[in-house]
């Protein structure tokens, strides 16, 4: 005596998936962990703003993103509930992917892999 074992079904079959090889396809698309993730952005400071430094959260490419403002001065991590922002020095800065890496699918005009985020900058004048 064996146990029936069930049928599978035609047409079924198990799809093969890409796992971690080579560039994630262009997408835009976004996600509340990515902000999380770029909280480990480091703020350096230029003339007239700072650039933002690190790891795409999506793509794990190295990227900076530029941002004016004479009055930034220091990276604040995303907070889950943000308070408003009336009457702070606080900044929300929307940031997309701006790696070298040519990502499958990306417009040739454009950088990245095609994710965004936003991200809070704090001014924290003496
Ligand atoms: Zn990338
Ligand atoms: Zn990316």
């Amino acid at each position: 005596m064996s146990p029936a074992l069930p049928e599978s079904r035609p047409g079924t079959a198990p799809v093969a998936h890409e796992t971690g090889v080579g560039p994630e396809p262009y997408e835009e698309i976004t996600h509340p962990s990515f902000a999380e993730q770029a909280a480990s952005f480091q703020a350096v400071p230029t003339r007239g703003g700072v650039v933002l430094k690190g790891p795409c959260p999506r793509c794990g490419d190295p990227m900076d993103f530029p941002h004016v403002d004479s009055v930034v001065r220091s990276w604040l991590r995303r907070r889950p509930h943000p308070a408003p922002l009336a009457a702070t020095a606080e900044t929300v800065v929307p940031m997309i992917c701006t790696c070298a890496v040519p990502h499958p699918g990306r417009p040739d005009d454009l950088d990245g892999c095609g994710a965004y985020w936003n991200v809070i900058l704090r001014d924290e004048r003496p």
